[in-house]
């Protein structure tokens, strides 16, 4: 991008002063400085969407706006963390001012319902790829991580998973009607379950966000825990508008492996397992799919699926791989 071209950018677009006073420098030096509060520490993620891969060419940029930061929000939910600064790459092949001023706008309206402050970026030309990094911080102490299951913890998982998938279907299948439109919307406009995760902190021993499909996420939480997992398939939850336009095996295959869900995996004890049911199910609605059981060996790692108790092959679904030989 030439210079001036870039620099008019940045202004014009993504120079919104911070409200947040721990903002000491934001956009427009060659850094920005932050202030953590005392005892608690940094906890970062980014993430990148790319035009064609993550989000289908055409789509509305405050859409993409809205969706470059939510699926980084998501990461800082499934830790427990509160989401308080984001720097934003932008490789742009046209300098549209009706883009960036959509794209800016879809940005800012979730960053500002989360209170995250923009504090810097890059802008660049080339195809179509936004990164976002966020910045969030948490005590140490109330981390969630996604080694922290053990056996005997119910699985809880919030919202729908599958619903995004089915969103990213009725686009791609050109469906009409009120039901694709609001399928669509969960694909287009993911929530991240930021108070979830922060309801959950003192609660919950594990939590993971799922962004590549159900089974496959849980696969690495129990990866990282050292466990197995009993999903029963009866207790997924259910989505009406989903019912509505595929049928019950395409459900749950979108259930159990379609990506984008961006919802939270939570493991906890029994024991705490009404206050959790309470506190984090005030947030969003949170479904118990399963339980964690003890792992044989260290490579007996996996999830077994169930359905009413008999147990499930769940071989021939498995989760979004970027780097994946075609099948
Ligand atoms: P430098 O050349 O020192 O890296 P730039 O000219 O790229 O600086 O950016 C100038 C300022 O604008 C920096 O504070 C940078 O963080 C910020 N910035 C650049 N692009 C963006 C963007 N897309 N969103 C937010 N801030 C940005
Ligand atoms: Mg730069």
């Amino acid at each position: 991008m030439p210079n001036s071209g870039e620099f008019a950018i940045i202004e014009r677009y993504f120079s919104r002063r911070s409200a947040r006073p721990d903002v000491l420098l934001g956009v427009g030096d060659d850094a920005a400085a932050l202030r953590v509060p005392a005892d608690q520490v940094l906890v970062a993620a980014i993430d990148t969407i790319v035009a064609g891969t993550h989000f289908p060419d055409g789509t509305p940029p405050a859409d993409i706006g809205h969706r470059a930061l939510a699926v980084n929000l998501s990461d800082l939910a499934a830790m427990g963390a509160q989401p308080a600064w984001a720097l934003l790459s932008l490789s742009l092949p046209v300098a549209s001012g009706e883009w960036l001023e959509q794209f800016a706008a879809g940005f800012y309206a979730i960053a500002d319902r989360y209170q995250v402050s923009l504090v810097g970026g890059d802008t660049v030309h080339g195809p179509l790829v936004v990164t976002v990094q966020i910045l969030g911080f948490a005590d140490p102490a109330q981390l969630l991580t996604r080694s922290g299951a053990r056996p005997g913890d119910y699985i809880y998982v919030t919202g729908v998973p599958g619903e995004a998938a089915g969103g990213l279907a009725v686009i791609q299948r050109n469906l009409q009607g009120s039901d694709g439109d609001y399928l669509r919307q969960r694909f287009l406009r993911p929530e991240p379950r930021v108070a979830a995760g922060i309801a959950a902190r003192k609660l919950a021993h594990a939590a993971m966000d799922v962004s590549d499909g159900l089974l496959g996420d849980l696969t690495k939480l129990c990866s990282a825990s050292g466990c197995r997992a009993r999903v029963e398939l009866e207790s997924l939850p259910q989505s009406r508008s989903m019912h509505a336009l595929f049928d019950d095996a395409e459900c749950e295959r979108l259930a159990l492996a379609g990506g984008d869900d961006y919802e939270l995996l939570f493991t906890v004890s029994p024991e705490l397992a009404a206050r959790f049911e309470a506190d984090v199910g005030s947030t969003v609605r949170c479904t118990r799919i399963g339980t964690i059981v003890g792992a044989a060996t260290r490579s007996d790692v996996g999830v077994d699926c169930y359905r009413h108790g008999v147990r499930v092959s769940v071989d021939a679904l498995s989760s979004y791989d970027h780097f994946a030989p075609p099948s």
